[in-house]
């Protein structure tokens, strides 16, 4: 039985049932008297189904997902939504602005959820955010990227032992997805404190738009949004595979200070003790090797060449079945380098 949805009301406002509209809500009061406001996209289905909400620029520098939010909302195929879209494509505003991970007070947002009302301006952002944001939702998905230098392969960070947050997980339709711990302070697991259950996105690298990352990323929360029945079913059914299921992962670290020289491509399958890298000097007198950790598949990869010993180099997801990796990996690969080929006959975005 389809029933018709009542209005949704966010920040004091009220949405009445298929309708959206953007809400200005006050983040914080900043030193020069002004109000810092945090904007959210609501789009309020006509029918019942979940609330979902979506969060970029958590960390400020990590802009794919703005884009990623930007591009979901120009979408047609949402004018049928069942349920509510909560969009916030950039939560943290002082760091989008500044170009920066962090807030003024010089803290990390990601490390302080829930918050507090009573705390930092980094708490008392958090606060609000979940006031407003993940108390009035049923489902989540959070969008990052690598961070200083480092590029990810499209990756799922989920808690795996929870069904809902698998399934999530799984629909999205990245190469990889890792069953990621929770980190004390994050968004995840102030979600899931709440039994909110909440996906986290990984791709690409800070302060740029990375296409295939965005790609993919704008088609996984349509697969998500469908297999939690707020948008009709494919009528084709989705080419990519099955994604490979990491249940670890471990950072490769340089062996030396010196300039990175790497030996592998993000994505590429390693085995253990493998050669990921060289670490050499500006005169080449010395060499040192970075071996694997472990068997899997390099999920992130540091861009720049300039390292000090004991810096993270590459990230290796540990993997048990190296030939369905493999498959996995060739398989979304050749999809992309495809699409991307497809890209530059296509005039500027989608
Ligand atoms: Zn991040």
């Amino acid at each position: 039985m389809k029933r018709e949805q009542s209005p949704f009301c966010i920040a004091g406002e009220e949405i009445p049932p298929g309708h959206r509209r953007t809400v200005n809500i006050a983040a914080a009061k900043m030193y020069n008297r002004n109000e810092l406001y945090m904007d959210v996209h609501v789009i309020h289905g006509r029918i019942q189904g979940p609330t979902v909400f979506l969060s970029g620029a958590v960390h400020g520098d990590e802009i794919n997902g703005v884009e990623i939010i930007r591009r979901l909302l120009k979408m047609k195929l949402l004018n049928s939504l069942r349920g509510t879209l909560i969009a916030v494509p950039v939560v943290n505003t002082f760091g989008f602005v500044n170009r920066t991970r962090y807030l003024p007070d010089r803290r990390d947002l990601n490390r302080f959820f829930p918050g507090s009302p009573k705390g930092s301006l980094t708490g008392q952002l958090a606060a609000i955010f979940m006031e407003e944001v993940v108390d009035r939702s049923t489902h989540g998905i959070d969008f990052h990227t690598g961070a200083n230098f480092r590029y990810n392969l499209p990756q799922i960070r989920a808690v795996i032992s929870d069904p809902v947050i698998k399934d999530m997980a799984m629909a999205f339709g990245t190469p990889v997805v890792l069953d990621a711990e929770l980190r004390d302070g994050s968004l995840r697991k102030a979600a899931y404190e709440k039994n909110i259950p909440l996906i986290l996105f990984e791709g690409g690298q800070s302060m740029q738009f990375d296409p295939i990352p965005i790609r993919v990323g704008t088609r996984g929360v349509v697969s998500v949004l469908r297999q939690l029945g707020m948008l009709p079913k494919a009528k084709q059914k989705n080419k990519c595979t099955q994604p490979i299921l990491a249940r670890n992962s471990t950072w490769a670290r340089a062996s030396a200070s010196g300039i990175f020289l790497p030996h592998v491509q993000l994505g590429e399958i390693v085995t253990k003790k493998q050669i990921l890298g060289l670490v050499t000097d500006p005169l080449g007198e010395s060499e040192h090797k970075i071996t694997s950790p472990s068997s899997g598949v390099i999920i992130g990869k540091l861009q720049s060449p300039l390292v000090h010993k004991g810096d993270a180099v590459c990230h290796v997801a540990g993997i048990s079945d190296m030939d369905i990796a493999e498959t996995a990996i060739d398989s979304f690969q050749s999809e992309f380098e495809f699409e991307s080929k497809m890209q530059q006959y296509e005039e500027g975005y989608l």
